[in-house]
């Protein structure tokens, strides 16, 4: 409210691109579609983006935290939703009073869900995970039979499904997924073993959604697909996938700066000849990594300016960086894209998180609440 919306720099999220991602990875899986919204859903806004998905029906979400399903439950979501992180002790109770799924990833863990459980008189609803090669979190898939079995014959938790995590499905000539796969099908076998019904299956994120039809199995958990992103360079875009973010800003100064005058912190770039640059109200601050600051050996950030690409000068600062437009003309308020199209030109969070040595995830879900989130 008030100042916060009328911020030339945000985050356009558009809501029409994230239903056409999630028809598109419904009509290629065939199977549930569980969307993963952690992490302010990577950074488009939880709560909106949660409840525009609820309303095109998807099948359930997934967070990472319980106080992110706290959230959204106070905000009317009613969907099923799965936390997906490791539970610990004391907040037991706040998944079950929320009617949260749990993801149990160890037979100790098993056993505070139960004592939870029954102490409030209500059933827990779980969701086993097992290692199969991330060595994150989650009961060895070679040594599952016994904390399988001790969840089939739970009383007070209700065994939903079955789950692990891929850790290099992003890359589709990665030997480790069908590895991975095999190993959770041997898990999943306990349950024929032991003659316990067989609960929901799940284990493909967006990279086993583009590239593993194997390991669709009973539901999917695309998170960074469903954004329009790509997990990995080498992914394939066997999906039609549209941007769902755009990352805007405005020239709010425009000058000269005489050949040698050095720009910026550290007055580490200065111009060979004289020429323009213009200052954007975005900095690290935001979450705008300073690692787009321009390098000795020419590296740095670009933006969209009047449809063409210029780049970033000297370092970026908390809240503001330069950009040398050489012999273009720009005025104060022209239009700034930092992650999107402008006319014909575009910079995509895949293409930015290369110019800043990262990951397009980490691009997203840093850009804070700072920024204010326009839905279009
Ligand atoms: N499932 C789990 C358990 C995760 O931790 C994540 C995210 O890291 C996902 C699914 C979604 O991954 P992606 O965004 O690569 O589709």
């Amino acid at each position: 409210p008030g100042t916060v919306g009328t911020r030339p720099t945000r985050v356009m999220v558009d809501l029409a691109n994230l239903s056409h991602n999630l028809a598109g990875i419904r009509a290629h899986v065939g199977v549930p579609v569980m969307a993963i919204v952690k992490a302010n859903a990577y950074g488009h806004g939880l709560v909106p983006v949660a409840r525009h998905l609820q309303a095109r029906g998807v099948d359930q979400l997934g967070v990472a935290f319980v106080e992110e399903g706290v959230q959204l439950r106070r905000a009317g979501v009613t969907v099923p939703i799965l936390v997906l992180g490791g539970i610990c002790a004391r907040q037991a109770g706040q998944f079950i009073a929320h009617d949260l799924e749990i993801t149990v990833s160890s037979l100790d863990k098993l056993r505070q869900v139960e004592a939870t459980a029954e102490a409030m008189g209500r059933k827990a609803v779980i969701h086993l995970k097992i290692d199969t090669g991330m060595e994150r979190i989650g009961v060895h898939s070679y040594s599952s039979r016994a904390f399988i079995e001790a969840a089939a014959a739970s009383r007070w938790c209700e065994l939903k499904a079955v789950y692990s995590h891929l850790a290099c499905a992003d890359d589709p000539r990665s030997p480790m997924t069908a590895l991975q796969l095999e190993r959770f099908l041997e898990a999943c076998a306990h349950f024929e073993r032991i003659g316990a019904p067989m609960p929901l299956r799940h284990l493909a994120n967006s990279g086993g959604v583009l590239h593993f039809p194997q390991t669709w199995l009973d539901m999917v958990r695309p998170g960074i697909a469903l954004y329009g992103v790509l997990p990995d360079p080498a992914s394939r875009r066997s999906i039609d996938l549209r941007p769902v973010m755009s990352l805007v800003s405005q020239v709010v100064y425009f000058k000269v700066v005489r050949a040698g005058n050095p720009v910026s912190y550290g007055a580490t770039w200065a111009p060979a000849g004289d020429t323009r640059v213009v200052t954007v109200p975005i900095g690290y601050g935001d979450g705008y990594p300073r690692a787009l600051s321009s390098s000795a050996d020419g590296r740095g950030g670009q933006v969209l300016i009047r449809g063409r690409r210029h780049p970033i000068v000297g370092r970026v600062c908390m809240d503001q960086f330069m950009v040398d437009i050489g012999a273009d003309s720009a005025w104060n308020e022209d239009e700034v894209v930092l992650i999107g199209a402008q006319g014909d030109a575009f910079i995509g969070a895949e293409e930015l998180a290369r110019m800043a040595g990262t990951i397009p995830y980490e691009i997203m879900v840093g850009l804070n609440g700072r920024i204010p989130r326009h839905y279009v």
